[in-house]
């Protein structure tokens, strides 16, 4: 019998997805192959999330489908990794006898043991969380394209009473500067152009072991130096720690992007005390103007949570004002949802679902209308863009981002492909997109990645 194949999917964060490249870098150390079809896996694995509540419920009702396959095929193993293996181990193993392997983020060298174990019949568990492990030396499988995800710290020692992140994934530590360089060089080799480094809370990153030790700034500025025409990217930024030697690293280089994804959660100091957050708005918005002062042009994303426990019309209305205030060029917006074993899930859920969504929604409808017109600004201005492939609607038009991450849609033309930096006038924004035209490539060593500032 053949029990090499393996199947994955992968829900939640970019944190999952990079997890999940470690988890088959592993796997095929132990001669597995990766296959896209789950009916011809021995093994499906399902990378879960357990951020907000919908996600669980999701992935429960994906291991219901993998159950009824298994059910005919016994032979088939299905193992739950990442958030919700700790969680929710007993649950899914003995109460709803779902799953047969159930591993946790710091436990994914095991893995193929772990799955031995259930092929002779047993339940392959492991869900400790280490204070040391951080994959340095696993190779993560990765398709050929031009994008990737490193990442470069594990954990987090925030504990913002809303999230089970320090739960579900441990404390904070962080790889070795040296093998993050080494990873970029990899990838700028087989011609990658934008690597995005990771982490829940990258400013703190530290590395005080490795021969080039440093921080975030020195990690930042030593993976820009490996090649000028690869793009680097970080999230995420815990306004508390957003340092200026960040600031200025990410001004010194051309090839970092001018963006910065910088959570708010909330506009009320109430609320963000609440939530221990450890900022005031007041720190939050000078360190905004500061970031603009030093990068000009640097645009902002953040997240943002409606309805936390005890929020008020007033706390909501400071919200709006903090986003008018900094005019993000994106959010991620959620309803609150109680996550059990976190601090919040003993406060009073007081803030009725219909609230929620109603603010909910007054929050997205301001976050489009900013970035509309954030958008209808850039008309008529010239971008510089990285093309990354066809635009998903239309073979007839490419699509790229510029370094603030705006999509970019221009026509296809012979003289540009996937890979190419090239400068687009735009003629044309809706909130989410630009539209433009070729107007010439972007020649790297005389010219900045960047035309803004
Ligand atoms: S900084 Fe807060 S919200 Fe982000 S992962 Fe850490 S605890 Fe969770």
């Amino acid at each position: 019998m053949n029990k090499n194949k393996v199947y994955i999917e992968t829900y939640g964060c970019q944190m999952n997805l990079a997890d999940t490249e470690i988890v088959l870098g592993i796997l095929q150390n132990n001669g597995y192959s990766v296959t896209n079809n789950s009916d011809a896996a021995d093994v499906i694995l399902v990378n879960t999330c357990s951020i907000r509540e919908n996600a669980e419920q999701r992935i429960y009702g994906r291991l219901g489908n993998f159950k009824a396959i298994k059910d005919q095929k016994p032979d088939l193993i299905v193992g739950v990794l990442g958030c919700m293996a700790e969680r929710l181990r007993s649950d899914l193993v003995d109460r709803k006898k779902i799953v047969d392997v159930v591993v946790g983020p710091d436990e994914y060298r095991r893995l193929p043991e772990l799955i031995d174990v259930a092929f002779n019949g047993d339940k392959g568990i492991g869900v400790k969380l280490s204070k040391t492990e951080t994959y340095d030396d696993i190779i993560p499988h990765r398709e050929d394209g031009l994008q990737a995800w490193i990442s470069v710290m594990r954990g987090c020692d925030k504990f913002c009473t809303f999230c089970v992140v320090p739960f579900t994934r441990g404390r904070e530590r962080s790889r070795s500067m040296d093998s993050v360089i080494e990873e970029v060089k990899q990838l700028a080799a087989r011609g990658f152009k934008e690597v995005t480094l990771l982490g829940q809370n990258v400013n703190s990153y530290n590395d005080e072991d490795s021969a080039s030790a440093g921080d975030f700034a020195d990690l930042l500025a030593a993976c820009a130096q490996v090649d000028s025409s690869v793009r680097i990217r970080f999230t995420t930024s815990h306004p508390q720690d957003l340092s200026d030697k960040l600031l200025y690293t990410i001004s010194e280089h051309s090839n970092i992007c001018n963006y910065i994804h910088l959570p708010v959660q909330s506009g009320s100091n109430r609320i963000l005390e609440l939530m221990n957050r450890t900022y005031t708005i007041e720190h939050y918005l000078q360190l905004v103007e500061k970031a603009r002062k030093i990068i000009p042009g640097v645009s902002f994303s953040t997240d943002i949570i409606s309805g936390f426990p005890t929020e008020t019309f007033e706390d909501h209305i400071m919200t709006l004002d903090v986003m008018r205030a900094v005019r993000y060029d994106g959010a991620f917006m959620f309803k609150y949802s109680p996550r059990e074993g976190t601090k919040a899930f003993r406060m009073e859920d007081d803030v009725s679902e219909e609230t929620k969504t109603k603010r909910l929604q007054e929050i997205i409808n301001l976050q489009q209308q900013i970035s509309f017109e954030l958008n209808q600004e850039l008309i008529g201005k010239e971008e510089v863009v990285l093309i990354e492939g066809f635009s998903k609607k239309s073979d007839k038009f490419l699509s790229g981002r510029t370094d603030t991450n705006k999509v970019v849609i221009v026509p296809v033309d012979n003289k540009i492909k996937p890979g190419d930096y090239i400068k687009v006038k735009i003629h044309r924004a809706t909130s989410a997109t630009l539209f433009g035209d070729f107007s010439g490539l972007v020649n790297l060593v005389q010219e900045s990645l960047s035309l803004i500032g």
